[in-house]
């Protein structure tokens, strides 16, 4: 693709860059509450103290990773060549396959690394029909940014990122949700109901039009109770909890990463997911420095 198309397609390269930074904040950032680096009650007691993980080293894991491919191939060619992005996944997952990705992803990114075409006939082989799980939407924000001048071009291009790994429709619609949300967070737009609004029909949506109905003094676990906050790893038990935090905290991604932790489950997932949607407006300068001190450094800079 030419500049000129890419200029067309209003490419915004910076808030891509905030939205990648502010997903793998998230991702570190909520990797540490895992009952693997503290129990469930600590957890929460600090989490409630809003008292941060003091490990001196916050690592990422495989949102990051494969948001990283995303990026690569959107700097290099400014769209989702898909057979490129399948490459750039498997060599990701070649590098470093221990940060965490699912099963599906164990199964199929080996098999992409000789032959990246095969991602058409391997993805929809995943657990009989394609993969339903949230990695699509975990790794989208940064997409949905880049694209954040046309949401229609945002939403077709989150389709294709999807597609090399989640084939099921609900995987898609996840991703589509969460680019539309980034996209909306740049314009400074976002809501859960234009969210749902230009989300393809599917259980993601649904659950993102419940997500909308919150009254807006819900507290963040009560709404995790009733959306789901990835315990299933699917994207309609993800993604409308995720959402709902940023759209409560559009301008404070502090504030928005406290709520999305408050709600357990998938939590790295999920506080990537808000961290990309609002950093994409906000950045990351407003995070307390020694957060970023931690947050493992991204590769390119
Ligand atoms: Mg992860």
């Amino acid at each position: 693709m030419s500049v000129t198309e890419n200029q067309a397609h209003g490419e915004d390269r910076e808030a891509s860059r905030r939205s990648l930074e502010g997903l793998a904040l998230g991702d570190a950032f909520g990797e540490r509450w895992f009952p693997l680096f503290r129990d469930r009650e600590q957890a929460f007691a600090d989490i409630r103290a809003r008292r941060a993980p003091q490990e001196p080293e916050w690592h990422w894991t495989d949102d990051t990773a494969m948001a990283l491919a995303i990026h690569q191939v959107l700097e290099r060619f400014g769209t989702i060549d898909q057979e490129r992005l399948a490459a750039c996944f498997a060599l990701t997952f070649d590098a470093d396959p221990g940060r965490g990705y699912g099963s599906g992803m164990h199964d199929l990114l080996p098999l992409l690394l000789e032959t990246p075409e095969e991602w058409r006939v391997q993805a929809p082989l995943l657990f009989d029909g394609g993969s339903l799980g949230n990695g699509a939407a975990m790794r989208v924000a940064p997409l949905g940014a880049w694209f954040a001048a046309d949401l229609a071009e945002a939403a077709r291009q989150a389709e294709l990122s999807a597609r090399v790994t989640h084939a099921h429709p609900e995987g898609v619609a996840g991703a589509v949700a969460v680019a539309i949300a980034s996209a909306l967070s740049v314009r400074g737009e976002l809501t859960v109901r234009a969210v749902a609004d230009q989300t393809p029909q599917s259980t993601v949506r649904d659950g993102l039009l419940r997500a909308a109905e919150l009254p807006a003094e819900t507290e963040p676990w009560k709404a995790a109770d009733i959306l789901g906050s990835g315990q299933r790893i699917r994207a309609d038990d993800t993604v409308p909890f995720a959402v709902w935090t940023a759209a409560r905290h559009p301008d404070d991604l502090e504030g928005a990463l406290w709520s999305t932790a408050e709600g357990f489950g998938d939590v790295d997932t999920t506080c990537a997911i808000t961290g990309g949607i609002v950093a994409a407006h906000t950045g990351t300068g407003g995070v307390p420095a020694s957060w970023l001190a931690r947050r493992e450094a991204l590769p390119g800079r």
